[in-house]
């Protein structure tokens, strides 16, 4: 199953994602996961992103290629695999066609959750991740078992810098503006399917699943 999981900023993407890789045992793939580990770990990679990210634009679109690239080369993505926050512009996109097509993968469905801007404010703000795996939590729709302790991997959770105040209004505009224009480019590729992203978390699960098992 190959698929990405499309919305903007807060819509529950990295939080699906971590469901649907436990079900199905295919590989998450967070382009913020990998760039915030590359910030972490000191890399020149990640000292570029950095810059970008504390403002909430995007990340140079080949600087993201270039890792999409190699990530889909690995041997884990053979079984399929979940996008999460990539591909964000078109040029990400029709290169993702490229590479694709290169390993003979073709995509199976976008599913692109819906959740009104206010939502989207009230959850980003009191979005808590895990240091270590990214996991997402919520300091009150989704809170976990252990204060400030992952349920997953048992590392710290904390505030993403880019979460507070400043930025995420920066980053809802640059969705509008860059990324949401995907939604048509796969709507006309006909395999778009649209979900409301604004219920509880096993509700958006369960309707997923719903449409993967028609992929199936
Ligand atoms: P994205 O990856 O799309 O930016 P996340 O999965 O990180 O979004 O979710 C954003 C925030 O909203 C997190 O704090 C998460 O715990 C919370 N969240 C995710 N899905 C839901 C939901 N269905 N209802 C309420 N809160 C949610
Ligand atoms: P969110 O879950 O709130 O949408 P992400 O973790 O996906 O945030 O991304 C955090 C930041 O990392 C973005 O604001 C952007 O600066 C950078 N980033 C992540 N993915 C991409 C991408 N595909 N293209 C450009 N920049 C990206
Ligand atoms: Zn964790």
């Amino acid at each position: 199953m190959n698929l990405i999981l499309f919305g903007p900023p807060g819509a529950g993407k990295g939080t699906q994602a971590k469901k649907l890789v436990d079900f199905y045992g295919i590989p998450q793939i967070s382009t913020g996961d990998i760039l915030r580990a590359n910030v972490r770990e000191g890399t020149e990679l990640g000292f570029v992103a950095k810059a970008y990210m504390d403002k909430g634009d995007l990340v140079p679109d080949e600087v993201l290629i270039g890792i999409i690239k190699n990530r889909l080369k690995e041997p884990d993505c053979k079984i399929g695999f979940i996008l999460d926050g990539y591909p964000r512009t078109v040029s990400q996109a029709n290169a993702l066609e490229v590479i694709l097509d290169e390993i003979n993968k073709p995509l199976d469905v976008i599913l692109n959750l819906e959740v009104p801007n206010k939502k989207l404010i009230e959850r980003i703000s009191g979005r808590l991740i895990c240091r270590n795996c990214g996991a997402s939590y919520h300091r009150i729709f989704n809170q976990p078992k252990k204060e400030g302790i992952c349920d997953i991997c048992g590392d710290e959770i904390y505030q993403r810098s880019d979460d507070k105040e400043e930025s995420v209004q920066n980053r809802l505009n640059v969705y509008k503006m860059q990324t949401q224009l995907l939604i048509d480019y796969y709507f006309k590729k006909g395999i778009l399917v649209t979900l409301e992203g604004n219920k509880e978390i096993d509700e958006v699960l369960e309707d997923i699943k719903v449409v993967l098992a028609k992929l199936a």
